[in-house]
Protein backbone atom coordinates (compact mmCIF):
# COMPACT_ATOMS: atom_id res chain seq x y z
CA UNK A 1 0.00 0.00 0.00
CA UNK A 2 1.19 3.41 -0.76
CA UNK A 3 -0.45 6.59 0.39
CA UNK A 4 0.01 9.86 -1.37
CA UNK A 5 0.53 13.19 0.71
CA UNK A 6 -3.12 13.97 0.55
CA UNK A 7 -3.68 10.89 1.52
CA UNK A 8 -1.83 10.77 4.75
CA UNK A 9 -2.87 14.02 5.94
CA UNK A 10 -6.26 13.03 5.36
CA UNK A 11 -5.64 9.98 7.57
CA UNK A 12 -3.92 12.02 10.53
CA UNK A 13 -6.35 14.75 10.43
CA UNK A 14 -9.35 11.98 10.83
CA UNK A 15 -6.96 10.35 13.53
CA UNK A 16 -5.96 13.39 15.67
CA UNK A 17 -8.51 16.52 15.32
CA UNK A 18 -10.86 14.30 16.81
CA UNK A 19 -8.98 13.46 19.68
CA UNK A 20 -7.38 16.91 19.97
CA UNK A 21 -8.19 19.65 23.00
CA UNK A 22 -8.80 22.21 20.55
CA UNK A 23 -11.97 20.55 18.77
CA UNK A 24 -15.06 22.51 19.14
CA UNK A 25 -18.08 20.24 19.89
CA UNK A 26 -19.19 21.02 16.44
CA UNK A 27 -16.25 18.86 15.38
CA UNK A 28 -14.52 22.32 13.83
CA UNK A 29 -10.82 23.29 14.32
CA UNK A 30 -11.14 25.44 17.46
CA UNK A 31 -7.66 27.40 16.81
CA UNK A 32 -8.33 31.20 15.84
CA UNK A 33 -6.57 30.49 12.86
CA UNK A 34 -6.78 26.64 11.63
CA UNK A 35 -4.20 27.01 9.02
CA UNK A 36 -2.00 27.91 11.94
CA UNK A 37 -1.87 24.29 13.20
CA UNK A 38 1.79 23.54 13.12
CA UNK A 39 1.00 19.70 12.45
CA UNK A 40 -0.70 20.58 9.18
CA UNK A 41 0.96 23.73 8.59
CA UNK A 42 4.39 21.73 7.95
CA UNK A 43 2.44 18.19 7.41
CA UNK A 44 4.95 17.42 4.26
CA UNK A 45 7.87 17.99 6.46
CA UNK A 46 6.21 15.86 9.85
CA UNK A 47 5.52 13.08 7.14
CA UNK A 48 9.03 13.32 5.73
CA UNK A 49 10.77 13.28 9.57
CA UNK A 50 9.00 10.60 10.84
CA UNK A 51 9.31 8.41 7.75
CA UNK A 52 13.45 8.94 8.41
CA UNK A 53 13.18 7.14 11.52
CA UNK A 54 12.48 3.41 12.21
CA UNK A 55 13.30 3.12 15.80
CA UNK A 56 10.79 1.92 18.63
CA UNK A 57 11.86 4.20 20.65
CA UNK A 58 9.96 7.85 20.36
CA UNK A 59 12.98 9.44 21.01
CA UNK A 60 14.86 9.70 17.59
CA UNK A 61 10.74 10.67 16.34
CA UNK A 62 11.75 13.31 18.75
CA UNK A 63 14.58 14.78 17.60
CA UNK A 64 13.97 14.23 13.95
CA UNK A 65 10.85 16.52 14.11
CA UNK A 66 12.53 19.46 16.23
CA UNK A 67 15.84 18.89 13.54
CA UNK A 68 13.25 18.99 10.28
CA UNK A 69 10.25 20.53 11.55
CA UNK A 70 10.85 23.14 14.80
CA UNK A 71 14.25 24.07 12.96
CA UNK A 72 11.34 25.46 9.81
CA UNK A 73 8.42 26.64 12.31
CA UNK A 74 7.67 30.44 12.93
CA UNK A 75 6.80 29.19 16.43
CA UNK A 76 10.32 28.20 17.53
CA UNK A 77 12.92 31.26 19.05
CA UNK A 78 15.98 31.44 18.40
CA UNK A 79 17.87 29.34 21.38
CA UNK A 80 15.43 26.66 20.26
CA UNK A 81 12.56 26.78 23.07
CA UNK A 82 8.97 27.25 21.82
CA UNK A 83 6.79 28.22 23.97
CA UNK A 84 3.50 27.14 22.12
CA UNK A 85 4.99 23.62 22.70
CA UNK A 86 5.92 24.63 26.90
CA UNK A 87 2.16 25.13 26.96
CA UNK A 88 1.26 22.11 25.43
CA UNK A 89 -0.60 24.29 22.40
CA UNK A 90 1.59 22.19 19.48
CA UNK A 91 -0.73 19.50 18.33
CA UNK A 92 1.93 17.87 16.87
CA UNK A 93 4.32 17.86 20.15
CA UNK A 94 1.14 17.14 22.25
CA UNK A 95 0.03 13.79 20.13
CA UNK A 96 3.48 12.73 18.48
CA UNK A 97 3.17 9.27 19.21
CA UNK A 98 -0.55 8.98 17.97
CA UNK A 99 0.97 11.04 14.87
CA UNK A 100 3.46 8.82 14.80
CA UNK A 101 1.71 5.67 14.98
CA UNK A 102 -1.17 7.36 12.26
CA UNK A 103 1.97 7.94 10.06
CA UNK A 104 3.74 4.64 10.39
CA UNK A 105 0.13 2.75 10.61
CA UNK A 106 -1.10 3.94 7.31
CA UNK A 107 2.68 3.26 5.30
CA UNK A 108 2.37 -0.43 6.30
CA UNK A 109 4.62 -0.34 9.83
CA UNK A 110 3.33 -1.25 13.14
CA UNK A 111 5.73 -0.64 16.14
CA UNK A 112 5.63 -0.90 20.12
CA UNK A 113 7.05 2.50 21.21
CA UNK A 114 8.95 1.33 24.92
CA UNK A 115 8.17 2.21 27.97
CA UNK A 116 5.66 5.16 26.95
CA UNK A 117 2.12 3.77 28.07
CA UNK A 118 0.97 3.49 24.05
CA UNK A 119 -1.12 -0.40 23.81
CA UNK A 120 1.81 -2.14 22.54
CA UNK A 121 1.92 -5.52 21.24
CA UNK A 122 2.78 -4.68 17.76
CA UNK A 123 6.25 -6.11 16.10
CA UNK A 124 8.27 -3.56 14.01
CA UNK A 125 7.66 -4.47 10.27
CA UNK A 126 8.74 -2.12 7.67
CA UNK A 127 6.33 -1.29 4.92
CA UNK A 128 6.05 1.01 1.59
CA UNK A 129 7.30 4.37 1.86
CA UNK A 130 4.92 7.27 1.36
CA UNK A 131 5.09 8.75 -2.17
CA UNK A 132 5.99 12.40 -1.45
S1 LIG B 1 -5.31 22.24 16.45
FE1 LIG B 1 -4.60 20.95 14.73
S2 LIG B 1 -4.89 18.85 15.45
FE2 LIG B 1 -6.14 20.17 16.76
S3 LIG B 1 -8.21 20.21 15.83
FE3 LIG B 1 -7.05 21.98 15.03
S4 LIG B 1 -6.13 21.23 13.07
FE4 LIG B 1 -6.73 19.41 14.30
S1 LIG C 1 6.83 22.44 18.97
FE1 LIG C 1 6.83 24.65 18.49
S2 LIG C 1 8.45 24.90 16.95
FE2 LIG C 1 7.91 22.72 17.00
S3 LIG C 1 6.32 22.46 15.41
FE3 LIG C 1 5.28 22.83 17.37
S4 LIG C 1 4.89 25.05 17.41
FE4 LIG C 1 6.48 24.66 15.86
Amino acid sequence: MTQSLGELESIVRNKICKLCTERTVSGECGLEEPSACALFRLFPQVALAIQSVQSDDVGPYIDAIRRNVCSVCNEQAPDGSCETRQMVQCALDAYLLLVVDAIEEATGKTFDKKGVGLAGGSTVSLGPQIQL
